[in-house]
């Protein structure tokens, strides 16, 4: 008799776990379950519609330093599946892809279309059966490990084996059914986000960027660098989603309410900073402090950084004092501003948080307390940074608990 397999949830992970468990060659019937009447919704609006496929990024190793939790565990899959084997299985559809200067990788079309065609008929080539309109309610299992599957107004169904890809969040079903059949859940906070500021060193600089600053939230101990937008509600721009990343959960604890020190000369300490400033005194001593800028920021932040710390913007160089000095010095290093709230990045969110790692086999996928149960995907409490990456861990994922469930 053939293996059944369910695959529950439509989307990146799901589909591919469907396609390669159908495409493994094993004597299986695979069947996944979408809840809703649209497929791969979220590969849709992926990457403002282009959908961000993977990244350039091909040692496992540097891969996994992208993603705040399940880098660890991500290490093994990544040698089994890794961008070159996402770029190949595109191509070899044909879909071509290209990497951004960023390395964030598309398809040339720039159409998340694109992707979903090719996802869809992959798995109508390897037979797998697609069912929309299908919430999965409940799922249990016997003693014989023979699951039961409960979809919304049909009768029940039985399967040898789930894969469960519904997704992270709260709304995902796949938490609940993982709860149920014993597993732990962790802490769920979303990530990626961007951080609410009214500060009227920013006020009215909405579309400004900075090509390289240090954001810090020293009530938690977290840093990263990378260039800084000025958007009309507060700051936004790849630092601070990296900050949110990895400080999701200390974020959430914090209320979104808390202190961010932005360095706006990027990597310079403030005695470095000391030092470019005297150098730019020196150099420009009869030049205006507000119109020459000792470091790499627009023009209109250096004004306002000038202005916030009360220094006339037509003094010249030359006649700034030591005092003056060491608070320009501070404020360019070190400026203080006020986060209360956030907001979730439109590009890409994602849930940290989920199906706890220690309790899933990741050279297989499969449950270490259910036989026969897998995961893939967001519900697992894995995520990563923006760029391709959280797509990645959803094919990786996807492929190997679609082999592993299909094998006899
Ligand atoms: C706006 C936006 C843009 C993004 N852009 C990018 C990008 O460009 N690159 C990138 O790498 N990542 C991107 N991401 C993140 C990426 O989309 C997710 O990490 C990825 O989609 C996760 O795939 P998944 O299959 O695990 O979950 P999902 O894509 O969420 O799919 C889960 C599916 O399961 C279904 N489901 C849930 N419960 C049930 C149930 N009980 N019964 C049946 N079905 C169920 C859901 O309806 C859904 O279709 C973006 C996210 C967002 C929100």
């Amino acid at each position: 008799m053939k293996t059944r397999i369910a695959v529950i949830g439509g989307g990146a992970a799901g589909f591919f776990s469907a396609i390669s468990a159908g495409e493994s060659g094993g004597d299986c019937e695979v069947e996944l379950f979408e809840q809703s009447d649209r497929l791969l919704a979220k590969v849709k609006i992926s990457g403002g519609g282009r959908c961000n496929v993977t990244h350039a990024c091909f040692e496992p190793r540097e891969l996994i330093r992208h993603y705040p939790r399940g880098s660890r565990e991500l290490l093994g899959p990544f040698h089994i599946w890794q961008p070159t084997h996402t770029i190949q299985w595109f191509e070899s559809r044909g879909v071509r892809l290209k990497t951004e200067d960023d390395g964030r990788m598309f398809p040339v079309t720039d159409s998340s279309t694109t992707i979903m065609n090719c996802l869809i008929s992959a798995a109508d080539e390897a037979g797998v059966k697609v069912s929309t309109n299908s919430r999965i309610e409940k799922i249990s299992v016997d003693n014989n490990s023979l699951f039961t599957v409960h979809i919304r107004d049909q009768p029940p169904r039985t399967f040898d084996r789930v894969i469960i890809a519904t997704g992270g969040g709260k709304q995902s079903g796949g938490i609940a059914f993982a709860k149920s059949l014993g597993h732990t859940i962790t802490e769920l906070a979303p990530s990626l986000f961007t951080f609410h500021c009214r500060d009227h060193r920013i006020t009215d600089l909405q579309g400004l960027s900075v090509p390289m600053v240090t954001v810090r939230c020293a009530m938690e101990n977290l840093e990263q660098q990378g260039p800084l937008l000025i958007t009309h509600w507060g700051f936004s721009g790849p630092a601070i989603l990296r900050l949110s990343a990895w400080g999701a959960r200390a974020l959430a604890r914090l209320n979104y309410t808390f202190t961010l020190n932005v360095n706006w000369t990027g990597g310079h300490n403030s005695d470095m900073a000391r030092v470019l400033i005297e150098k730019q005194r020196q150099a420009n001593g009869r030049k205006m402090v507000g119109a020459t800028c000792p470091f790499d920021i627009p023009r209109r932040i250096w004004e306002r950084l000038v202005r916030a710390v009360g220094i006339p913007g037509d003094l010249q160089w030359s006649r700034l004092n030591r005092q003056q000095i060491l608070s320009l010095c501070r404020e360019s290093t070190a400026g203080s501003f006020q986060i209360k709230g956030k907001s979730m990045n439109k590009e890409e969110f994602v849930t940290c948080g989920g199906v706890d790692l220690r309790e899933v086999d990741f050279r297989t996928m499969q449950s270490r307390l259910v036989p026969g149960l897998f995961f893939a995907g967001e519900v697992l409490d894995i995520d990563g940074v923006t760029g391709g990456f959280n797509f990645q861990a959803a094919w990786t994922t996807g492929h190997i608990a679609g082999k592993t469930a299909a094998a006899p």
